[in-house]
């Protein structure tokens, strides 16, 4: 059986009781580190499939643990924040962390987000053995190689702005994209506009891609944070 292993890094003991044994139950396999420095270890020794990372750690700061991570692996990391902490939460999230829970969390939003980041990596996997040049998602397709997206059978009549802010969404399909990195990558870290440009952006390739804008079903809104492409089945 292959059970998905998770590093659940955490100093908070009932936390992460709550933590492992929500896991123990949902068979996943688990290791524990109490600190930043035996996060670090942790996952250079074991390869866990996913990282839960509490942010506020005893030693070393969790945006440390991440960057250390990311020198060497892109496993996936989900990022454990208190509401007090949400600058750290957008740092994680730029300095390569894909998802977060803000504490106090539900088990059943801990579930969740390890089914999706699950799904991911599968994707991920897959998309990485055939080489894929097109992305589909639902009824959007995006031919990379070609250089247009389609919804069902009608091709999508985007701008390039919006047609390169759709492929950065599709490639990073699951994953949450913070305001900062979307408008490093559009337009470069010269860029000097706001958070506003970007949502009015945002608007037009959605009213272009969703069937009810203000319902999305493809791009979803972290309000303070970013945007996020959801799977579609
Ligand atoms: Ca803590």
């Amino acid at each position: 059986m292959n059970k998905t292993l998770i590093l659940v890094v955490e100093d908070d003991v009932p936390i992460r009781n709550l933590i492992t044994t929500t896991l123990k139950t949902h068979d996943y396999r688990y290791l524990v580190a109490p600190n930043g420095a035996c996060a670090v270890m942790e996952a250079s020794s074991h390869n866990p499939d996913i990282v839960l990372l509490d942010l506020g750690l005893p030693d070393i700061d969790g945006v440390e643990v991440i960057r250390q991570i990311r020198t060497w692996s892109n496993m996936p990391i989900i990022v454990i924040s208190a509401r007090s902490e949400d600058g750290d939460k957008i740092e994680a999230l730029d300095c390569g962390a894909d998802d977060y829970l803000t504490k106090p969390f539900s088990v059943e939003e801990l579930l969740a987000r390890l089914r999706a980041t699950k799904r991911r990596l599968a994707v991920m996997e897959s998309t990485a053995a055939r080489n894929d040049s097109v992305f589909t998602n639902g009824r959007l397709k995006v031919d990379f190689a070609a250089g247009c997206a389609y919804l069902g059978e009608n091709e999508l009549h985007l701008t390039p702005i919006e047609y390169r802010l759709l492929c950065l969404m599709a490639r990073n399909v699951g994953k949450v994209l913070t305001h900062t990195y979307i408008t490093q990558n559009i337009w470069g870290s010269s860029w000097k506009g706001d958070v506003a440009s970007l949502r009015v952006f945002m608007a037009t390739l959605r009213k272009k891609l969703e069937a009810e804008p203000d319902s999305p079903q493809y791009i979803q809104t972290h309000i303070g944070v970013g945007y996020r492409m959801l799977r579609v089945e």
